[in-house]
């Protein structure tokens, strides 16, 4: 059974088409990539997939059970889904630790330091566990907030965009050890992008989304080599 399945869904806002007739799957521990100009619709795929909005058709199946489907939609809380979205940035007024420690509800103090602690050995980061986002960079505040959505051990991760606001050298580097953190850990991810050359770089399975549509998907070999 794959992990996550997309049977032709269409998404988009009230009476606006904005993706038509998706469907890929993804088993489990592989990352995918949705590569597009901007507008094209990639965040309204990842926020349908997260359950953030329905779908206006088809369906979105989770290890064979069904998520999102015409009417219904699972609530994000109840997908076990983490998500790295530039929306969902760290809580300005909350430390490092517990920005880390807010997807560790329930568990003893002395867990969720043990736990913080090799997140961000993970996420490679020094102790900035007392710290506060705004005196982090921008790239240190993008490893926390990884850290964050991978703290309740998720079996898939959506990342939008998630270094959009750095430079290209170190967005590309970042995104080669996300890419490397998720197979040590055998998490599956969809990731959004428009760089081209960190969508090839680092994914198992690439989209390539243009005009609403899922214009072709396949490795990065096959689709390098499919004029
Ligand atoms: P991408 O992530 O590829 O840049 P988006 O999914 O953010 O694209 O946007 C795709 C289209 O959906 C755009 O035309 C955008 O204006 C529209 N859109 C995004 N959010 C909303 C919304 N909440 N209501 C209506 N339209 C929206
Ligand atoms: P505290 O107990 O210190 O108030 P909480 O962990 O309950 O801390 O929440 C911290 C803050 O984060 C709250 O103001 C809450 O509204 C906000 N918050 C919780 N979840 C989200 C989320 N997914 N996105 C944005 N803000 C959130």
């Amino acid at each position: 059974t794959p992990l996550l399945e997309l049977r032709s869904i269409s998404c988009g806002y009230d009476n606006t088409v904005i993706t038509q007739q998706l469907s890929f799957q993804l088993q489990a521990g592989e990352i995918a990539c949705l590569l597009g100009p901007s507008g094209c619709g990639k965040t309204t795929v990842l926020r349908a997939i997260a359950g953030f909005n329905p779908l206006l058709s088809g369906s979105i199946v989770q290890n064979g059970t069904p998520i999102s489907a015409a009417g219904f939609t699972l609530p994000p809380e109840q997908r076990g889904i983490g998500v790295v979205f530039q929306d969902y940035a760290l809580f300005p007024h909350l430390s490092v630790f517990d920005n880390i420690a807010f997807g560790l509800k329930g568990r003893s103090r002395d867990e969720k330091r043990e736990a913080v602690a090799a997140l961000l050995q993970l996420v490679e980061l020094p102790d900035l566990s007392a710290r506060y986002p705004h005196e982090l960079s921008g790239g240190q505040q993008q490893r926390v907030a990884l850290a964050r959505a991978l703290a309740p051990k998720p079996k898939l991760l959506l990342l939008d965009e998630p270094f959009s606001n750095l430079d290209t050298d170190l967005r590309r580097q970042l995104a080669l050890e996300v890419r490397s953190i998720l197979k040590a850990q055998g998490i599956a991810a969809i990731m959004v992008t428009h760089d081209q050359e960190e969508a090839f770089a680092i994914s198992d399975q690439l989209g390539i989304l243009a005009q609403g549509q899922l214009q072709q998907w396949g490795t990065p070999t096959e689709l390098y080599y499919r004029p």
